[in-house]
């Protein structure tokens, strides 16, 4: 049985003193639910903070990417994964649709930070989703297969267990379009598929596969009752803490 995961990405978004309060006003409002995993992921400079104000909550801080390696030196600007580890985060999300377009975060360069990831000891949520004109072009499922291929080529099944996919359909990121239930579903049963060739079954049973794309209050339910989502990576509504824990309460 797979444990549910609901991560907020709070993008570039709040400063200090908002992060602890909303990060505690989460916390306030989910410390009840133990069905699923919960995580927040503020900004890098946040983070040790945020992480010590839930400290024994059982919430989980997240980071929003990696350098690709974990070896100290000349990486102006960059943050390694051992880094994130350091300061208190269990996950990072690599490879998010806003890093590959706006940051030139190519296919090649995500596995190496999903790898600097795992040897870190973080678990490393690789999204993974394709644009409005890929999928109007009936090239979707090809497209995600190219960044699973590429963004995991080389892991072992060692690596799997700290392995998280996050398929996040560009058209539907901070847009209000939600992907149907069904397209999510017939996603993520792909990728769960695709997943056993590379890993083999038990595995690929064991990686959750969570759903990202405008995720609101009012549709997390019939998302989380499709058999392969496992949980949701949430942008826009998890900068709310009533509406995030909403969402964690499903
Ligand atoms: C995201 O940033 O990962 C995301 C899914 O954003 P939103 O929920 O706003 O679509």
């Amino acid at each position: 049985m797979r444990r549910p995961l609901i991560i907020a990405n709070w993008k570039m978004h709040k400063r200090l003193d908002d992060a602890l309060h909303d990060a505690v006003a989460i916390k306030n409002q989910v410390s009840a639910v133990s069905k699923c995993d919960v995580a927040i992921a503020p900004v890098n400079v946040h983070l040790k903070s945020v992480a010590d104000r839930l400290e024994g909550s059982g919430l989980l801080v997240a980071g929003q990417n990696c350098a690709v390696t974990n070896s100290d030196g000349a990486h102006t600007g960059e943050v390694s994964a051992e880094m994130l580890r350091n300061v208190g985060c269990r996950l990072v999300i690599v490879g998010h649709s806003e890093r590959r377009t706006l940051y030139g975060d190519s296919d090649t360069s995500i596995n190496q930070r999903v790898k600097a990831a795992v040897a870190a000891g973080l678990a490393a949520i690789l999204c993974v989703g394709e644009s409005i004109e890929e999928r109007s072009a009936g090239h979707h499922l090809d497209v995600v297969d190219r960044q699973l291929l590429i963004g995991l080529n080389g892991l072992t099944l060692a690596d799997a267990a700290r392995i998280i996919i996050a398929y996040e359909p560009v058209w539907a990121i901070g847009t209000g379009v939600t992907a149907t239930p069904e397209q999510a579903q017939e996603m993520h049963g792909h990728i769960r598929g695709k997943l056993a060739e590379m890993f083999g079954n038990g595995a690929a049973e064991q990686i959750r596969l969570i759903y990202g794309g405008s995720v609101k209050p009012e549709n997390i339910s019939e998302l989380m009752s499709k058999s392969d989502i496992d949980g949701a990576l949430v942008g826009g509504a998890s900068l709310d803490p009533s509406s995030f824990a909403s969402i964690v309460n499903f």
